[in-house]
């Protein structure tokens, strides 16, 4: 039987590989985007791309006023994007994020009779950000059990985490082997509006140590 999911694709390099992944199981995938204000506006774009080239069903960008998330370096021009990891949560941590895309990618998923949503969260994300952590994940699978008609008539909406466990280096590997094409996706916290990255923030970082690790090319669209 065919399953259908919602993907949460911001077009970076972990959302990409998670579309790939459920493609790859036969998943009908309807992707969601979501425009907050962010300063990297090409990813936008870059979801819109690879959605298409995935060949997902359907594309949908929900937009979240931006003062939702005031305060957070991805959302405020005014605070700097480090260039080097600090400690405790990063500055680039947006609040709640996931909590209100997972949210979203609940209620959609149910109005569309969608089996699971899949998020790209992974082990390199939940050493800084809360809401990667895979109690987080553990704790919304609960709350959409509880929270949806699907879940009380005993189909609740599974939410699948595929990278959970992965080292950006492995999720190089999945990609290539899923025929991700890396150089469309964007990850930089910075990148300009040709989606170019600045091979400098921490995105950037863990990006390019992922493809060293891996031993492949860095096939990312530097600035
Ligand atoms: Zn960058």
């Amino acid at each position: 039987m065919s399953t259908s999911a919602v993907i949460l694709l911001s077009g970076g390099m972990d959302s990409t590989t998670c579309l790939a992944w459920a493609r790859a199981q036969g998943m009908t995938c309807h992707t969601l985007a979501f425009d907050y204000g962010q300063r990297h506006r090409s990813e936008l774009a870059a979801a819109a791309a690879i959605s298409t080239a995935l060949g997902a069903a359907s594309h949908r960008v929900i937009s979240i006023d931006p003062h939702q998330f005031a305060g957070s370096a991805l959302t405020d021009a005014n605070i700097a994007i480090p260039h080097a990891p600090g400690n405790g949560i990063p500055v680039t941590y947006v609040p709640a994020r996931n909590t209100i895309f997972l949210a979203m990618a609940l209620g959609y998923a149910e109005v569309l009779a969608a089996q699971s949503i899949v998020i790209g969260v992974n082990a390199i994300d939940y050493s800084g950000y809360p809401d990667c952590r895979p109690a987080f994940i553990a704790a919304f699978r609960q709350l959409a059990a509880l929270a949806t008609r699907a879940g009380v008539e005993g189909q609740p909406i599974a939410i699948l985490a595929p990278l959970q466990d992965l080292s950006k280096a492995e999720i190089v590997a999945l990609g290539e082997k899923l025929g991700v094409d890396f150089a469309r996706t964007v990850s930089c916290y910075q990148a300009d509006e040709q989606g170019r990255a600045c091979g400098q923030c921490d995105a950037c970082r863990l990006r390019h140590q992922g493809f060293i690790d891996a031993g492949r090319p860095d096939v990312t669209r530097y600035d």
